[in-house]
């Protein structure tokens, strides 16, 4: 009945590698279901009135997508625009908005080498594919939270996403089921939940009970929220005891559509679900999305949110659904082992709350464990800690779960101004709910003197400055910008010590913010651009300093 829901086949994956292998890579390109609509209406819809809806819509077909927030998915002849199509629907008088049926991505970025350690979950500093040597301890302490709790089945997250293969030896026993269906008849709806089959979950990309999945990605995201611990197999979730469930909205090549993400979000509402992962996103700002997400808050479900791996500034550009402003939704920037900011990942100092593993990141899928990195795999490790704290205090409300994630995150010198909690998602400390130790390495908490120094405004083309400070006996300086503002990916600068060696570079926008630290007394700021476009340029009006033990 719904075999032409995707028109095209996938180039979302494709597209995200390319996004993400370019530093300012643009959000990626919309696209919506050819001929169909996401349709409210102003008065209630219901089975029995779909049909003449249907035809006073001047369309070809119409379904309920949700019958409590009135909202139809309403197919018109796909040889009009989408323009024509939309102001015909606005112009019948019967709705009160329109919406293309957009199509979603998923936000991982496979990555091939194997992975063996989940240095997310436990760093000991341990190599990491081609990154190198990670930091110890830069990880969410789940050893630490483990000892309080290792989750509960009374607590199901569900997976929106490409389906969950549910027999995987790792995933089996922590799937939510569906008693009334894994104890019926075949082809029946024993539940009476509008669903027939829906033993783990649902498929709405196919319309039917199995939500098995044929692309990987939902897999990958449920092992990490919850592969079952200390079972002497495989890996171990953040939680070793939640329930999954497994909403399939995203097709075998990884891409969704609009109306199925709504039913996936109603569905997991309406069956129990106490927290949606939700490692996907594109598109442009959706009411019928954020309806969705809106009735799920009002019903207590949390909605955790990839916050895109185009490596943009959410406060400016958003990304949805990570951006939607409901009290449920936490969006998760991605970071890597030593707790670096992910080349790709987008951030925001107001609408990206909290940071997390998301590159190397090991789990399980259906053709075995695999290394994938995106913000896609940091998501499921928020999902985990809230399983984990809703474990512990199961009358948490999504506003209360956000609150706590934010506070007891880990604050760290890299994430300061890039997500609202300045820091890295901490099992431990969300579960004790105590403020994590600072970061010892933020020029933010050194003493601090008055400097000055400022660029042209805006700066020259071919500009090539060069600025020492230096504070003598320190053991560590950094600079604070009050202003930084530079062509992203074409003008430069660098930061490099006393010896001339380069620490880091920046370019892009950086406003009230300290520049990396340098180790030794001197910090030179060298400032480079190329022969076309100047922007703002920077002001420098201090520096920080750590001074070094003993003095
Ligand atoms: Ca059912
Ligand atoms: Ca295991």
């Amino acid at each position: 009945m719904k075999t032409s829901r995707i028109i095209k086949p996938l180039v979302g994956l494709a597209a995200m590698i390319a996004a993400a292998a370019t530093a300012n890579a643009a959000v990626p390109e919309v696209k919506a279901v050819p001929g169909e609509f996401i349709v409210k209406m102003k008065q209630a819809v219901d089975t029995s009135s779909i049909k003449s809806l249907s035809a006073s819509l001047n369309a070809e077909g119409a379904e309920i997508v949700s019958e409590k927030g009135k909202v139809l998915l309403v197919k018109r002849n796909q040889l009009e625009t989408a323009g024509f199509s939309m102001n015909a629907l606005k112009n019948s008088g019967l709705v009160e908005y329109v919406e293309p049926n957009y199509i979603y991505n998923a936000l991982n970025l496979p990555d091939d080498p194997m992975m063996d350690q989940l240095w997310g979950l436990i760093n000991e500093g341990q190599s990491v594919g081609d990154l190198g040597e990670g930091t110890p301890d830069m990880d969410i302490d789940a050893e630490k939270a483990w000892s309080i709790t290792t989750g509960s089945e009374d607590i199901v997250v569900a997976v929106i996403d490409t389906g969950v293969d549910y027999r995987i030896a790792d995933l089996a026993p922590n799937m939510w089921a569906n008693q009334a269906e894994l104890n019926g008849q075949p082809g029946v709806d024993d539940d009476g939940n509008g669903f027939v089959d829906d033993v783990y979950g649902y498929d709405f990309v196919n319309n039917d009970g199995d939500p098995l999945d044929d692309h990987g990605h939902g897999s990958h995201c449920s092992g990490t929220i919850g592969a079952r611990g200390n079972d002497a197999n495989g890996i171990v979730g953040v939680a070793w005891n939640v329930k999954i469930m497994g909403l399939k909205f995203l097709s075998a090549s990884g891409s969704g559509s609009l109306d199925a993400a709504v039913r996936a979000i109603d569905y997991a509402v309406a069956n129990g679900a106490n927290i949606m992962s939700n490692s996907w996103g594109g598109g442009p700002r959706s009411e019928a999305l954020l309806e969705a997400i809106q009735r799920a808050n009002e019903a207590g479900v949390s909605f955790i949110a990839a916050a895109g791996n185009h490596s943009a500034n959410n406060d400016a550009s958003p990304t949805y659904p990570a951006n939607y402003e409901v009290d449920n939704v936490i969006s998760v920037a991605a970071i890597d082992n030593r707790g670096q900011l992910a080349s790709f990942s987008c951030y925001g100092s107001t609408t990206v709350h909290v940071a997390a593993p998301g590159v190397d990141i090991l789990s399980t899928t259906p053709d075995g464990f695999k290394s994938w990195r995106g913000t896609s795999m940091a998501t499921p490790h928020v999902s985990g800690v809230a399983a984990l704290l809703l474990a512990q205090e199961p009358n948490l409300s999504p506003a209360e779960i956000r609150e706590r994630i934010v506070f007891s995150a880990r604050p760290k010198a890299t994430l300061r101004n890039k997500v609202a909690s300045n820091g890295i998602v901490n099992a431990y400390h969300a579960l004790t709910n105590t403020a994590a130790p600072i970061d010892l390495m933020d020029p933010y908490f050194w003493p601090q003197e008055a400097a000055e120094h400022s660029t042209a405004h805006p700066y020259a083309d071919n500009a090539n400055e060069s600025i020492t400070f230096t504070k003598e006996g320190a053991e560590y300086i950094a600079v604070h910008f009050s202003r930084f503002e530079t062509e992203g990916g074409y003008d430069f600068v660098i930061f490099k010590d006393a010896e001339g060696a380069e620490v880091a570079r920046w370019s892009g926008t950086y406003d009230d913010s300290f520049s990396p630290s340098v180790p030794g007394d001197t910090i030179i700021i060298e400032f480079v651009s190329d022969s076309s476009v100047t922007k703002y340029g920077f002001d420098i009006d201090g520096i920080a300093f750590r001074e070094a033990e003993g003095e």
